[in-house]
């Protein structure tokens, strides 16, 4: 049953973390301080229009600023966080500090600049969550279209009916769904047409093996076909050369993003970023 899954991705992190690993016990034990001490940052890595090559959004990625390791990935602290369930907590500050920081943009006579907000699976099943999209939305003052989440495809290929009504409140509100790492997951197709889905976002294993790997472009190529046959946007992550932007570009793909435009920055390189001309990479 699908439900269960979500279920299972517990009982694996658990699992993992009663395995007397002493450095991951140690992890464990600071993230309740990280949190107080306000140790988790938002940075924000720009999405590209593939044709005008303008920012036309900003992914916002948590870091963790962690006083004695540094700057810690959130592929190692993110299942932290969601076994502990610190998780819920520390993404409404996420959707806080990214709506916020969209609205002052805009406040600042800026182009709208949408943000897009990672959402996990158990915090996006939980029982609340969509009000607390709400009243993020309220409290910051930012209109319902500069927000989108973006969730994988193991949420999406849930098809219980509490999974359909939470995609149905969200797209009502006026909010754009994307599905993150696409093609990674489970090879299940029907919910891209039972669902409200705004993007796909091709996974950066496929976009870094162009030119090298003739299946991943033939995977890349049938995404971007995909997404346009459903009408959907489509957007390339990790793109680092121009040689991939070309390709991309080329097939049809609307939407960039990776190093070779930007890494993820603090909000105020961000600013620096938006109207540079510097993009114009492809003729
Ligand atoms: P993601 O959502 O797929 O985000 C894209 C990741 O790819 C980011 O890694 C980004 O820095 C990296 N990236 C972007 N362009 C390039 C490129 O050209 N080359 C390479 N090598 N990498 C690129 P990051 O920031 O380390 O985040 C890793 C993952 O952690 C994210 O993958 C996302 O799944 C998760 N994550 C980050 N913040 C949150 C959050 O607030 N909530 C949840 N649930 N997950 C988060
Ligand atoms: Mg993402
Ligand atoms: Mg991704
Ligand atoms: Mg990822």
């Amino acid at each position: 049953r699908a439900k269960r899954k979500g279920l299972n991705q517990f009982a694996f992190y658990s699992s993992a973390m009663s395995s007397e690993n002493s450095e991951n016990l140690e992890l464990f034990n600071s993230v309740r301080k990280a949190v107080l001490n306000q140790e988790f940052l938002v940075y924000y890595q720009p999405q590209v229009d593939a044709s005008s090559r303008k920012i036309v959004g900003a992914e916002a990625l948590l870091r963790w600023n962690h006083p004695k390791k540094g700057m810690i990935s959130p592929a190692v602290f993110i299942p932290i966080l969601e076994e502990t369930g610190v998780i819920f907590a520390v993404e409404e500050q996420v959707l806080y500090t990214a709506c916020s920081q969209s609205k002052r943009w805009q406040e600042q006579g800026r182009e709208p600049i949408p943000v897009h907000v990672n959402i996990s699976s158990p915090h996006f099943i939980r029982s609340g969550f969509v009000s607390t999209v709400e009243k993020v939305l309220q409290k910051t003052g930012l209109s319902p279209q500069y927000l989108g989440l973006e969730i994988t495809e193991n949420v999406a290929m849930n098809h219980s009916d509490h999974v359909m009504k939470v995609f149905e409140e969200l797209s009502k509100i006026g909010i754009r769904m994307s599905i993150d790492d696409f093609g990674t997951g489970y090879s299940s197709l029907s919910y891209l047409q039972n669902y409200p889905i705004d993007t796909l976002k091709i996974d950066q294993s496929f976009v870094r093996q162009i030119g090298q790997h003739e299946g991943s472009e033939k995977i890349v190529r049938m995404i971007i076909y995909l997404a346009q046959s459903l009408g959907l946007h489509v957007l390339a992550e990790g793109v680092e050369t121009e040689a991939q932007l070309r390709y991309m570009f080329h097939y049809g793909c609307t939407n960039i993003q990776g190093y070779l435009f930007s890494k993820p920055v603090p909000a105020n390189e961000l600013e620096k970023l938006v109207g540079d001309s510097e993009w114009n990479l492809i003729e």
